[in-house]
C-alpha cells in the first residue's frame, strides 16, 4: 500500500495518468469492514467492458524478441493433468462446470475423487489473470437466470443449490483478499498474534520432511499430498486437512508449511492462502477450532481406498479392512500383502489420536487467554465476515 502510494505521487508529480481498473473484489482505503460487501457486490455486478475491437500502439513502436523459458533460466514443473493455458480455455472450464459437472457439485466437492470433476477448477485461471471474478459472476448470473425458468428440465436439475453455492465462494474468494489488503504481513505474522505467541510452534525436521513427503504413515494423508505434489490443485476440504494436520496434529509453524503448500499450489492466491492457512492452524482467534481428522476423512471420502492405492502404491495389495490403518496389520498380514511397516510403508509418524486431541486441547486453553480475547475483537472488526456464517470453516 506504502508503495502503491509512492508511485501514485510519482505519476502524479510527473503529470502522467494513473488509473486503477479493479477487477476483483479487493477495495482500497477501506477504513472498516462494515461497507466492503456493498462495495464488492457493486464492483462484480457492474456492466462488462466490451471487447475492443482493436489494441492501438504507437507508431514505430519497436519490441524485442519475447524470451524462451529456457534463455530466462526456467524449468517448468512437470503436473499430471496441467491445465490448458488462457481465456479461452479458462472460459470453457467455466461453461462445462455451469452447464454439467457442477450439477452434484454440493454432494461431490468433499471429496477428493468427485471434487476432481465436480468442482469448477477454475482457481488457476483467476490467479494466472485468464479470468477475472468479475467474468465468472457475469457468467453464472446468466446461467441462474435460465435454470430458474425451468429448475426441473432435465438440462437445469441440481443446478440452482449449486449455482447459490458457486456464487458464495466466488465471494469468499474477494473476501479473503481483501484481508491482504488491510493486512500485507500475513504470509509472516499471526492476526492474533498474542495466540500465535501462546502455541509457540515448534519446527521439527523429522515431522516437518514426514509432513510435506507424504511419508506419515497415514495413507489418506500421504495420497492427498502426493496427489496435490503430482497435479498442483486438490479440493478445499483436503487442503483444510493437509495444513491442520501440520498444525494441530503435528504441531509444526504455519509459515513452514503454508509456505511449501503455497509453492505446490498452481492457483496460488496470496490473500486466499494465507488468510486460510491462519484459519486452519487457529492463528486468528475469530474462528472456531476445526482439527481434522484423518481417519475420519479417510473412510468418508475413500472407504474402499481406491485413491490412497493409486497414490500410495506401496499399498497397493493392502485390502480395504487394513488400507485406512495399516499399522494394525499382524506381521504375517504385512508379508501377505507386500507391505512391511517401516520397510515399504513408514509407521505413523505420531499417534494421530493422541496429538490431535493435545493440539485442539491447547489450541482453546490459548483461546481462552485475555489478551488473546482481546486481539479477538480487534481481528473482527477488521477482518471478520458480516454474514452469518461468520464462524465457519468456509466451505
Ligand atoms: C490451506 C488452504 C489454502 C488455500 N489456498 C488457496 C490459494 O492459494 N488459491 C486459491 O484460489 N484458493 C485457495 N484455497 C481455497 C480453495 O481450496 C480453492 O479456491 C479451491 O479448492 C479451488 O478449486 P476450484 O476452483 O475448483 O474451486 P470451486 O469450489 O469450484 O470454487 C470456485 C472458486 O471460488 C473460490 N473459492 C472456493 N473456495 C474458497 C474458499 N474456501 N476461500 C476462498 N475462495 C474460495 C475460488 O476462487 C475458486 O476458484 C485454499 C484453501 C485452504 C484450506
Amino acid at each position: 500500500w506504502q508503495r502503491d502510494k509512492l508511485v501514485a505521487d510519482w505519476c502524479d508529480f510527473n503529470q502522467v495518468n494513473f488509473i486503477e481498473h479493479p477487477s476483483n473484489g479487493v477495495v482500497r482505503k477501506l477504513r472498516t469492514r462494515d461497507d466492503w460487501k456493498k462495495h464488492r457486490d457493486k464492483r462484480v455486478s457492474a456492466e462488462l467492458f466490451p471487447r475492443p475491437s482493436k489494441l492501438p500502439s504507437p507508431n514505430d513502436c519497436q519490441s524485442d524478441e519475447i524470451p524462451t523459458m529456457d534463455q530466462l533460466g526456467l524449468d517448468a514443473r512437470v503436473l499430471e493433468n496441467r491445465p490448458k493455458p488462457g481465456e479461452v480455455a479458462a472460459l470453457a472450464t467455466l461453461n462445462s462446470f455451469l452447464n454439467e459437472r457442477g450439477r452434484n457439485y454440493r454432494k461431490g466437492m468433499s471429496s477428493p475423487i468427485t471434487g476432481e470433476v465436480m468442482c469448477s477448477r477454475i482457481s488457476p485461471y483467476l490467479s494466472a489473470g485468464c479470468l477475472t471474478i468479475k467474468q465468472v459472476f457475469h457468467h453464472t448470473v446468466s446461467r441462474q437466470r435460465q435454470v430458474k425458468v425451468d429448475p426441473r428440465s432435465a438440462d437445469n436439475r441440481g443446478f440452482t443449490s449449486s449455482l447459490t453455492s458457486f456464487q458464495s465462494r466466488l465471494a469468499w474468494h474477494c473476501h479473503f483478499m481483501q484481508r491482504l489488503e488491510a493486512e500485507a504481513t500475513m504470509d509472516e505474522t499471526a492476526i492474533n498474534p498474542e495466540l500465535d505467541e501462546l502455541l509457540n510452534r515448534e519446527l521439527d525436521q523429522r515431522k516437518f520432511i514426514a509432513w510435506r513427503d507424504g511419508k506419515t504413515g497415514w495413507p489418506f494423508f500421504d495420497a492427498c499430498m502426493r496427489y496435490l505434489t503430482a497435479t498442483g490443485w486438490i479440493n478445499f476440504r483436503m487442503r483444510a486437512m493437509l495444513q491442520s494436520v501440520a498444525s494441530y496434529t503435528l504441531w509444526l509453524p504455519w509459515q513452514a508449511t503454508g509456505t511449501h503448500l503455497a509453492n505446490l499450489f498452481m492457483d496460488y492466491e496470496p490473500g486466499i492462502h494465507w488468510s486460510q492457512v491462519q484459519m486452519q492452524s487457529g492463528v486468528t482467534g475469530i474462528n472456531s477450532v476445526r482439527a481434522y481428522s484423518v481417519g475420519k476423512q479417510s473412510t468418508d471420502h475413500d472407504p474402499d481406498g481406491e485413491f490412497i492405492r493409486k497414490w500410495v502404491p506401496e499399498l497397493s495389495n493392502v485390502p480395504a479392512e487394513h488400507i485406512h490403518e495399516p499399522w494394525l496389520m499382524s506381521q504375517v498380514e504385512q508379508e501377505q500383502y507386500n507391505c512391511r511397516l517401516g520397510i515399504d510403508y513408514p509407521e505413523p509418524i505420531v499417534d494421530e489420536k493422541s496429538a490431535r486431541k493435545a493440539g485442539i486441547s491447547m489450541s482453546y486453553k490459548a483461546k481462552g487467554d485475555a489478551a488473546v480475547k482481546r486481539r479477538a475483537k480487534i481481528v473482527f472488526d477488521i477482518h471478520g465476515s458480516r454474514s452469518r456464517q461468520s464462524g465457519r470453516s468456509r466451505n
